[in-house]
């Protein structure tokens, strides 16, 4: 496997196991200067988000990079604020012109906001259909979340990305996805940071002469997960995307499985009180039975 490797998902599309995320980027010049070393390094899967603020920050490092736009992958999700059926749609477009494309490779629903996520996922068929959007998919969805879109549509998510890092290995979902052919994406991988100094992986990265984000990664990748992983730093975009000379054993993938405490930096995905927050006019009452 190597930098240029791509996964085939459910409906044929070939997405890159390694993807640049943009979350927390400020938009302008650091967005613009990441996005470029990340392309000039080989990352071709850009991920963002219309809650991020810099669509048109990676549109603009996109479109000064002078890579072909068929080479790149990029992803794009509706925030919860932008959920339903017609408020879905010009979300998309809004997105599109923002990132100055014609198509996107990958369109998620951001998090299931209770009573609009199945009428956003509908949206999102509708753009699969018309062919603006080579792929759909979901992110922070449970199970149950998975099951009731499958009760209200024939088209299946091709994704699933989800909080996934060593204290957070997410079995149920995971085995979920797996039996229905549904690829599972990681985001904050190094759980920003916060797992690196892990004395299990600082001695794993020792064997190898890798540091502890690319022992992260590697095992990330081990597990058939694609990444999503954010720096502002030059090296650190160098670094991250440095995993592909190197493959933990089976014993070192459990003993890195083994750091699993569920412990999470966002939200569960059922946590009413994030959409109160989130979504103007939604009732938490209405929707906790
Ligand atoms: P990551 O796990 O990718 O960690 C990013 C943090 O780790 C930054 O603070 C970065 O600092 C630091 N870092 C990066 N590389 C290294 C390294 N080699 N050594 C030491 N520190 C490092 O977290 P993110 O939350 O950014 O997740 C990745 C992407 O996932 C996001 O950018 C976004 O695209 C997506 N995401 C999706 C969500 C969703 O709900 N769907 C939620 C959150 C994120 P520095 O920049 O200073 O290098």
């Amino acid at each position: 496997m190597g930098i240029d490797n791509r996964v085939t998902l459910s409906n044929g599309v070939k997405m890159p196991y390694l993807g640049f995320g943009v979350f927390k980027l400020g938009d302008g010049e650091e967005t613009i200067n990441a996005v470029k070393v990340a392309l000039q390094t080989g990352y071709r899967g850009i991920d963002t988000a219309s809650y991020y603020g810099n669509e048109e920050s990676v549109g603009r490092a996109i479109k000064e990079s002078g890579i072909p736009r068929e080479e790149l992958f990029i992803t794009s999700k509706v925030w919860n604020d932008e959920q339903g059926y017609n408020a879905t749609l010009a979300a998309f477009e809004r997105s599109l012109e923002r990132l100055g494309t014609d198509y996107l490779d990958l369109y998620l629903i951001h998090w299931p906001v209770p009573g609009l996520f199945t009428e956003t996922w509908q949206a999102l068929e509708k753009l699969y259909h018309e062919g603006k959007v080579c792929a759909v998919g979901v992110s922070n969805f449970e199970p149950h979340h998975l099951e009731a879109i499958s009760r209200v549509s024939n088209v299946k998510p091709v994704i699933n990305q989800i909080e996934f890092h060593p204290e957070l290995i997410q079995g149920e979902v995971r085995d979920y996805c797996r039996s229905k052919g549904i690829q599972v994406e990681a985001w904050s991988p190094l759980k920003r940071g916060q797992v690196l100094n892990e004395p299990i992986i600082q001695a794993i990265s020792e064997c190898y002469g890798k540091t502890t984000a690319q022992v992260v990664l590697r095992w990330c990748l081990q597990h058939d997960i694609i990444l999503n992983v954010k720096s502002s730093r030059a090296e650190r975009i160098k670094e991250n995307a440095d995993l592909f000379d190197f493959e933990l054993t089976k014993e070192e993938m459990g003993e890195i499985d083994s750091l699993h405490s569920d412990s999470r930096i966002a939200h569960h995905p059922d946590n009413m009180e994030f959409y109160e927050k989130t979504v103007p006019g939604f009732v938490k009452s209405e929707y906790s039975s």
